[in-house]
Order: structure tokens, then sequence, then C-alpha cells
């Protein structure tokens, strides 16, 4: 797999020969402010001490406190970590909300722990970092396989070390702890609002047809999104492969399907198709949202899609950008187009920090303006430096954040 934070700085590179930056605000911006690497030992069922490599990485904090889900994966490890949070920091300068970047983890294939030993290992990861996290500092919250009961477990941590009552460390958590209304879905409907601010201007039919990799919680909100709105999904892939109908998947039978059947393949009147081929099937729409490195100089010639909507983060390299921007297919970038998770989880903050509890309607309502504002900006500063929604999204990002720390 290509090193993640060195896509992330040919990212900035790029980005740096379009528009002349300070060079000493680049310079700041190819480092985090700290990476932090712990080991977590855990008591596991057997009795015996398995040790666990974790991670938080505090990016920059210009624009307020880090801001940055925690991963569980086998392959996750400290340059990814790294360039998720660099990714935060811009992202939470698009959407305009007063948070910086960063990123956490641990190498772990949650699937092999019990529930008790995933809590045990939730809660070493906190006792570890406790010191540099809270809500006027740190402030983590759910990414790819962690879940609303891991963000409660570990707040719970927080508050036994610390004693901070607010629950606003962590977001993300379950709303009967403190969550938020619309937490679960905001990444997928983030991610619907961008398209459909930026439709008409990409040349999208109103209805269209979309292939999505990833049946997660942004694949499969996103799915159930864009089918509630008229459009039509022809494909859609888990980590075992994919699925595939021409006239479009029912995908709430394919949920139940699923949770039958533990998988996706050989669902009815579909066709089962591997990962590789779903990105390469003819549609109006790509979503990726599973994985980094998905759309590469290997396929990239391939990919038949009108437009590229990356709701996972730095699902395409630097190479395939290219490829895509000479075929002329626009990328709508992970930073604008995947904010709505965490401008979500900035609400709950805020709600946590006043005592509040807002309506999903509120929540959506609040979400709606910013979402589109800075898909619109994002557009507008890829028209006027001549180049694609990525450096645009950039440019934007850069330009705000340059501003505080200058
Ligand atoms: P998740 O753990 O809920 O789901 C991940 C999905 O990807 C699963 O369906 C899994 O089966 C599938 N998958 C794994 N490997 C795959 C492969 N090789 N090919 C196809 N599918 C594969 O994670 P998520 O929260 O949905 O996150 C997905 C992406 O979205 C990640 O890049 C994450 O960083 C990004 N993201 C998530 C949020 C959020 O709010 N959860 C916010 C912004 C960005």
């Amino acid at each position: 797999m290509q090193n993640p934070f060195q896509n992330a700085m040919a990212q900035l590179d790029k980005v740096a020969k379009i528009k002349n930056f300070n060079a000493e605000f680049i310079t700041r911006l190819r480092q985090p402010d700290r990476d932090i690497r712990i080991s977590i030992p855990v008591k596991m069922d057997d009795g015996s001490i398995k040790i666990f490599e974790g991670y938080r990485v505090e990016y920059n904090n210009a624009l307020g406190p880090y801001k940055g889900g925690i991963r569980y994966h086998h392959d996750t490890e400290i340059n990814e970590i790294k360039a998720l949070a660099f990714w935060m920091t811009l992202k939470c300068a698009v959407a305009n909300i007063p948070m910086g970047g960063g990123k956490g983890g641990i190498t772990v294939d949650p699937k092999t722990l019990s529930k008790g030993e995933l809590e045990r290992l939730s809660r070493g990861w906190v006792k570890k970092l406790a010191d540099i996290l809270g809500p006027k500092k740190d402030v983590p919250a759910p990414d790819v396989n962690t879940t609303g009961e891991i963000m409660d477990w570990m707040s719970d941590e927080f508050q036994k070390i610390t004693g901070d009552k607010t629950r606003a460390t962590f977001t993300g958590k379950p709303i009967e702890k403190g969550g938020s209304e619309g937490r679960g879905p905001a990444t997928g409907f983030g991610g619907f609002y961008v398209f459909d601010s930026l439709r008409k201007q990409l040349g999208l039919p109103e209805k269209c047809k979309i292939v999505i990799q990833g049946f997660g919680n942004v694949g499969l909100n996103a799915a159930q999104i864009f089918v509630e709105n008229g459009h039509k999904i022809l494909a859609i892939s888990d980590s075992k492969g994919g699925v595939y109908n021409s006239n479009g998947l029912n995908i709430k039978k394919l949920v139940e399907y699923k949770k039958t059947n533990g998988s996706l393949s050989n669902f009815p009147e579909s066709k089962n198709i591997t990962n590789e081929e779903l990105l390469e099937i003819k549609c109006d729409l790509l979503v990726p949202a599973a994985f980094e490195n998905q759309i590469t100089d290997k396929n990239a010639d391939n990919i038949k899609a009108k437009v590229v909507l990356e709701l996972a983060n730095g699902p395409t390299t630097p190479e395939a950008d290219e490829i895509l921007f000479t075929k002329g297919i626009p990328v709508i970038p992970d930073v604008l187009a995947n904010s709505g998770g965490v401008t979500v989880s900035y609400f709950e903050w805020e709600q946590n920090l006043k005592n509040e509890h807002w309506s999903e309607k509120e929540v959506f309502d609040k979400l709606f303006p910013l979402i589109n504002d800075a898909a619109q900006k994002t557009f507008e500063k890829g028209k006027e430096y001549s180049t694609d929604l990525r450096c645009g999204a950039f440019i934007l990002a850069l330009e705000r954040i340059e501003k505080k720390m200058l």
C-alpha cells in the first residue's frame, strides 16, 4: 500500500505550487504538532496479557482543539494516522468549524476480541492518553471499526480518571449518553448535501446511477439517503466483495440479507462482483466509502464514472488524481465530501458544553448551510485557480489556517 502520509504531503506540495503561501507556514504543516505511540497491555479472557500498539496524532490546533476519530484496524500504523490527522486539519477548516486536526488508532482486528477484551483495550487507550485529552485540548470520535459503545466506554474512563463530567471529550456517543441526534448518518448526509450542492455545476443528471464501495457507517447510510432521494444504487460492496444490478439494488432488503447471511454475496436479482470490478462500473457517481488507496495509477484509467465523491479518507492517490483530471472526471475530495461527520461531532461537543440537546431537525438545519457554503466556496476556489476540486478545497482551508497562524 502507498504511504498515505506521503500522498498527503504530495497533495500539499501540489497546492503550494499553485498558490504562493508563506513558506514557513507550509514547512510547519509538513509535521504534526506531536505524534504519540503507546503500548496498551490488555488482560485477555484466558488470563494472559497481550500488548497492543496505539496512537494519537495531534496535527494542528490553530483553529481549535484537536479533533479526529480513532481507528481500529489490523493494518493501522503511524503514517496512516498522521495522514488522517493532516486531512482532519484541512477538513475542519473547509467546514469552517473551530476545531483543529487529530487522529488516533490501535493496530488490532477487533473481530478477534471478545466484548470484554475490546472494552479493556479501549479503556487502556484512554488511560495512556488522558493527560492530553479534554474538551478544550483534544476531542476524539469514532472512525473505522469504532462505535458509539466504544466512545461511551472511553468517555466513562476519561470521567473516572479526570473527574470531568461534561462528556465533551468524546463525540459519537450513544444519544442517551450525551450523543447528538443525527451523528450516526451525519457523514452520509453531509456527502449527499455536497453532491446536491454541486450536482448541476458538475453536469450530473437529476436522478443518478450510483456505485458505492463500503457497507459500513458511511457507505450504508449514504446508500439509504441517495435511495430516499430517488437515486439508484447499481452496486455496493463490503470487504469481501459486492453485488451489482443494472436496474438498482433494493438496499433495505440487502441490509436484511447481510444480517441473515453475514455477507452480500448471492443476493437475489444481483450479480456478485469483486471490489476491483465495482470501481470500474459505468455510472454517474462513484462513491469510495471504505479505505485509502482504492483508485490508483493502476485502475484510474478504467474508471467510467462521471464524478467521484470521496466519502472515505484518502481513497484516490495523487497519481490517480492527475489521470482522472486529464480524463475530465471531477473528484469531490474527502476533506469536503465527508466533512458532515466532524461537523455534527462539533455540534455534539457544543451541546455537551452548553448542556443542551438539539433535535435531529435542528442538527440537520444547522448542517446544511455549512456544507452548502463549503461546497460552493471549494468550487469557486477551484475555478479561481483553474485547478481541481481537491486543490480548491486545500486552498480554502490553508488560507483560513494561515490567517490564524500568522
Ligand atoms: P466502518 O468500519 O463502519 O465500515 C467500513 C466498511 O468498509 C465496511 O463495510 C467494510 O466491510 C468495508 N471494507 C473494508 N475493507 C474494504 C475493501 N478493501 N473494499 C471494500 N470495502 C471494504 O467505517 P466507516 O466509519 O464507514 O468509515 C469508512 C471510511 O469513511 C473511512 O475512510 C473513514 O475514515 C471515513 N470517514 C468516516 C466517518 C464517520 O463518521 N464514521 C467520517 C468521515 C470519514
